[in-house]
């Protein structure tokens, strides 16, 4: 899977349609200070699945809705489109009957969050697996943001194990193992129910 176009409407700084392409080889960005280049990043996390608005340096998620300028009005959605090119077809399963993948995230104010992975309407969880398996996920230490270094150097191990484990392309296995102990739970405690019921009617 590689990376081809990023597309930002009303996210951030980024009220117009902006197309970003990523080419072969190196695309550099370069700009002003406050010209949106760290916005780009966090837009590629973000239609990645990323759900902490910190990571977005906003107090909510709506913060990366355009917030108005002097002379534009704010806008009531953002949406973010990465479009994938699958031709050697390694997307996962379930996202790999095309040469092209575009997953589009969308969030609209009050209404929240949704996602599209070729035009069909997808869950946040889908879209995370699917880029976490692919080692590129929200957290993918190869997005590296400002200070995030510093923060790596005075880092905790287990924090660290977390990078590498990212890196590593096993973060999904994890989620999947969480949400499996989960519904063990919930399965254990409908057991314990079904036996007071149980030892009532006897
Ligand atoms: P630097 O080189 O200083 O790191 P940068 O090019 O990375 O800067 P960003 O931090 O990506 O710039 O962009 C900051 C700009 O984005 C600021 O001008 C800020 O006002 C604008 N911005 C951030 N959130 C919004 C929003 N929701 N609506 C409108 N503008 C926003």
């Amino acid at each position: 899977m590689r990376f081809s176009k990023l597309r930002l409407t009303g996210f951030k700084s980024f009220v117009d349609p902006t197309d970003l392409l990523i080419q072969d080889g190196l695309t550099g960005v370069v700009g002003p200070n406050g010209c949106g280049k760290s916005n780009l990043l966090e837009a590629l996390r973000w239609v990645m699945g990323e759900n902490r608005p910190t990571a977005m340096r906003g107090g909510g998620m709506e913060d990366v809705i355009f917030a108005g300028a002097a002379s534009r009005p704010a806008r009531n959605f953002a949406e973010v489109t990465l479009q994938i090119d699958n031709a050697e077809r390694l997307a996962p399963a379930g996202f790999n009957d095309q040469d092209h993948l575009e997953i589009v995230r969308r969030i609209t104010r009050d209404v929240g969050s949704a996602y599209k992975a070729n035009g069909k309407d997808t869950r946040a969880r889908d879209v995370q697996m699917l880029f976490a398996d692919a080692s590129t996920g929200a957290h993918s230490p190869a997005l590296v943001r400002q200070g995030q270094i510093s923060e790596l150097i005075n880092a905790k191990p287990k924090n660290r194990r977390r990078i590498l484990e990212e890196a590593a392309g096993i973060s999904g296995l994890y989620a999947r193992r969480h949400e499996a102990e989960l519904k063990l739970n919930g399965a254990e405690q409908n057991l314990t129910r079904v036996d007071d019921v149980v030892e009532n009617l006897a």
